[in-house]
């Protein structure tokens, strides 16, 4: 069989054996709905979803109450946007290292004259400029952008924000990030973060939204499992998080939720390999690198190549990285990558003979 070198984790993650053991399992033995019955089936995935939740939580320096089940990043941070709809016309400070998730609900809210959207300045390493974070009511982070792998300060933008208005909301797009180091909202003090499974090791279908003070904030989705009593004139909704889980959440994908971080937090991907991969693609003709040597990933400019023929050339050669604009457009249209960039981004499963594997792939198809 021919082996595939997967060098595609920031896009999704593969999954550890204990995920899909865990998910199986509870496909197999344990499944039943959350939340909805009394028997003692329907009590262990009640459990279960508790202890999920309780793992999330202390992952990121949270209390349970404060953790969403969403379906993704994508999912949570369209929810926020919606959640902040009690806001008169927001300023919205955005940046060009938002992926589509993060920014689109804004852009298109301002298009409808609902916001206003201001693009934070980068500094010369295309990081957001601390000394130069606007006054506004909303701001997007994305704590690590997608195509550059840089970790963004994000408890010192969020700080300097709050000394141009005390009151204003946070919303970080940890999506990349938290593959990566260790995240600690309490230090961060954000209002919202969102995150998905599948980027971590976890399934598709499951993510992640932390809410500071859920208290304060109303639900966006109605439906089943989020109401404490309801009559034709009232309506009393659940304590956080209940309150916005409308609906059956993904049970099994949560299952597998505290078996894919108890496995990344033991081991992280090993950035080595992309230095190795970045010292061996530096010096060749036809490949400008856009990235810095100690990122978290290694984009690159195919420069004599369409980089989907090259894409598809490297992965006919067997190994699968990502091309295109990896939904950053506006990072791509900044660094005048207007045919897109290819990727390579690495899970702890990945080892050095993958990445010589891939540099020789690579090196054979540009020749
Ligand atoms: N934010 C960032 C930085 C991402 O890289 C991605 C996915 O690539 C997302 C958000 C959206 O994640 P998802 O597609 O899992 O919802």
């Amino acid at each position: 069989m021919n082996k595939i070198i997967y060098l595609d984790a920031a896009a999704s993650y593969l999954k550890p054996d204990s995920v899909i053991d865990a998910e199986t399992d509870f496909l197999r033995h344990g499944y039943a709905n959350a939340g909805r019955g009394v028997c003692a089936r329907a009590a262990a995935v009640d459990n279960m979803v508790l202890s999920a939740r309780a793992r999330v939580a202390r992952f990121i320096g949270a209390a349970p109450h404060q953790i969403v089940f969403t379906s993704g990043a994508t999912d949570g941070l369209n929810r926020v946007c919606a959640m902040l709809r009690g806001m008169e016309k927001p300023v919205v400070a955005v940046s060009d290292l938002d992926h589509h998730s993060a920014r689109l609900p804004w852009t298109l809210r301002a298009a409808q004259d609902g916001a206003e959207i201001v693009v934070m300045e980068l500094n010369k390493n295309y990081d957001i400029d601390i000394s130069k974070i606007p006054r506004v009511d909303v701001i997007v982070i994305t704590a690590m952008s997608n195509v550059l792998g840089r970790a963004q300060n994000v408890g010192a933008i969020i700080a300097a924000a709050r000394t141009k208005n005390p009151n204003v909301i946070s919303i970080v797009d940890a999506a990349q990030y938290v593959v990566h180091d260790e995240i600690d909202v309490r230090k961060w003090n954000c209002d919202f973060l969102c995150f998905s499974g599948h980027k971590i090791g976890a399934d598709t279908g499951v993510g992640v939204m932390y809410i500071k003070n859920p208290d304060d904030f109303s639900p966006d989705k109605f439906g089943g499992g989020m109401v404490k009593r309801v009559t034709d004139s009232d309506i009393i909704f659940n304590d956080a998080p209940d309150k916005f889980e409308a609906g059956t959440l993904p049970l099994t994908q949560i299952s597998g939720m505290m078996p894919a971080i108890d496995c990344l937090v033991q081991r992280r991907p090993d950035l080595n390999l992309v230095k190795y991969m970045y010292d061996e693609l530096a010096g060749i003709s036809g490949v400008k690198i856009v990235t810095e040597r100690d990122a978290a990933l290694l984009t690159f400019e195919v420069e004599r190549m369409h980089v989907l023929d090259f894409g598809a050339l490297v992965g006919a050669g067997g190994v699968c990285m990502r091309v295109g604009n990896m939904c950053a457009s506006w990072i791509h249209s900044r660094l005048g990558l207007n045919s897109g960039s290819a990727r390579l981004s690495v899970g702890a499963y990945n080892t050095m003979d993958d990445a010589r594997v891939a540099v020789d792939v690579i090196k054979r198809v540009l020749k």
